[in-house]
């Protein structure tokens, strides 16, 4: 059987593992438009959470297998159409993640000064597409819109002094500029209450752990408690965070340069500026059936850059059947069409840890196993032997997986300790890395 996997990120790494121990046989080829593999845990999981990024070391293994392929710097759509893939492998998967901003959808939205997460983080994290991003923050105050880990992760990496970021691998052009960066206020503006946020308690009580920083919470927020409506599995997570929440409202102690603010029940009604933003318009909220109801109550913030961390949707594929409203794949628990599925964040939305890929990717591939046996595929098909051609006429840089380790070992070569690595942040840097050694050898 041969398969191909679009994307390789967690989703597309766990679900490639899980194909081959069900099918051992079978010949994996792994696509990502990037010439790296790995997806967010290369792009978006905050620098400074190395143990997180550990999990690569488990993805190369699953790459490293023989029988598998990478064929990075290839972008479905663009240098091979979905009708050929689906012409050459018996099955394709996609796990194309979610790497669009969703939009606030509220004016002033296009100034100056406002950024999706997901441009913002794949500045830091010196992603090709975003690495140029130059996000102005030259003010003072900044507003992280949102109450998910991502808007956690971007106020902790604003407000970290390069000490704290030494050991991480922030892109080194993002270090310079939050170093030169004359930030005092973050707001962390949550659109609903303390109960309904959904960062989780690890990753705010590390909002209290900052050199610098020091957080300041309305205790007046804080008087309440998890009800009924919050599903069982859960309340333990939102009692933490209050708990954790009330112990930062209660702290006293000298005062630090820098405040992360953090606003419940403010949702953003307009971005103030003409061409760069001087404020934020919020209006106060009340939660009622779970949703953040407008109360009338408007108020002003002076920050002079917006980050929507928002939530994320998919980029369309041409061919590949893809719901509007949701923005995501069109897929019935992940089928999308005859041996054609969806994994991970294109399936169902961003949401869920690194780990919650691997559960997913035995449940999709226990699906495609059942799907093959009541419909088993058609002759076999060509597999790589196909698209390798056709990329070849195409005039497609492919990088493999020993260009891959190629720009691995360059980029930690090229760190200064404690930094594990220095990434090469655009396509032709990181395809001219994976070239090097073989070109020194030869
Ligand atoms: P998220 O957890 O869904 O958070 C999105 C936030 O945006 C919510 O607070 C949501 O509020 C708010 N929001 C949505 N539309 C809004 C609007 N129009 N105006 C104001 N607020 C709005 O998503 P995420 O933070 O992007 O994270 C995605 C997934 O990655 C999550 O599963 C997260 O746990 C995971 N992640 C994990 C880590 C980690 O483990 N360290 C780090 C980063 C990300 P409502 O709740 O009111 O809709």
């Amino acid at each position: 059987m041969h398969v191909a996997i679009v994307g390789s990120g967690p989703s597309g790494l766990y679900t490639a593992d899980a194909v081959a121990r069900l099918w051992p046989e079978t010949e994996i080829d792994i696509f990502d438009r990037l010439p790296t593999p790995y997806g967010l845990v290369r792009g978006g999981i905050a620098p400074d959470h190395q143990s997180t990024k550990a999990v690569a070391r488990a993805f190369e293994r699953t790459l490293a297998r023989p029988g598998t392929r990478f064929f990075g710097n290839v972008e479905i759509g663009r240098d091979l159409q979905y009708e050929e893939l689906k012409a050459a492998y018996d099955l394709v998967i996609f796990s194309v993640g979610a790497e669009n901003d969703r939009s606030l959808g509220i004016p002033g939205e296009n100034l100056q000064g406002v950024y999706g997460a997901a441009a913002f983080v794949g500045w830091y994290n010196g992603h090709p597409r975003h690495h140029a991003l130059e996000p102005l923050l030259e003010g003072s105050a900044l507003a992280v819109i949102g109450n998910g880990n991502v808007a956690v992760d971007v106020v902790r990496v604003l407000a970290k002094t390069q000490a704290e970021l030494a050991d991480s691998d922030i892109c080194e052009h993002a270090a310079r500029r939050i170093d030169a960066a004359r930030l005092t206020d973050l707001y962390l503006i949550g659109r609903r209450g303390p109960v309904e946020a959904s960062f989780t308690p690890i990753e705010l009580a590390e909002l209290g752990e900052l050199e610098r920083c020091e957080i300041v919470v309305d205790p007046a927020e804080l008087a309440v408690d998890v009800g009924p409506e919050v599903p069982e599995k859960e309340v333990k997570v939102r009692q933490r965070n209050l708990e954790i929440l009330r112990s930062f409202a209660l702290r006293t102690g000298e005062p630090k340069p820098m405040r992360i603010h953090v606003l419940f029940h403010a949702a953003p009604v307009a971005i103030l500026g003409n061409e760069r933003v001087t404020g934020l318009v919020l209006e106060r909220t009340r939660v009622v059936d779970g949703r953040a109801e407008l109360t009338g109550e408007r108020f002003e913030l002076p920050v002079e850059t917006v980050i929507a961390a928002i939530g994320y949707h998919t980029p369309q594929i041409p061919g590949v059947p893809f719901d509007e409203q949701r923005g995501r794949f069109k897929n019935d628990e992940g089928w999308v069409e005859p041996g054609v599925y969806a994994a991970g964040w294109c399936k169902h939305g961003p949401r869920g840890v690194v780990g919650t890929n691997r559960t997913d990717a035995g449940i999709l591939v226990k699906r495609i196993a059942e799907d093959l046996s009541s419909h088993p595929l058609p002759e076999g098909k060509p597999g790589s032997a196909a698209v390798a051609t056709l990329l070849q006429q195409r005039g497609v840089h492919v990088i493999d997986f020993a260009g891959w380790k190629r720009i691995d070992t360059a980029e930690i070569a090229r760190a200064q300790p404690p930094k594990p690595r220095e990434k090469f942040v655009t396509a032709a840097s990181l395809i001219a890395a994976a070239a090097s050694e073989l070109e020194s050898s030869l």
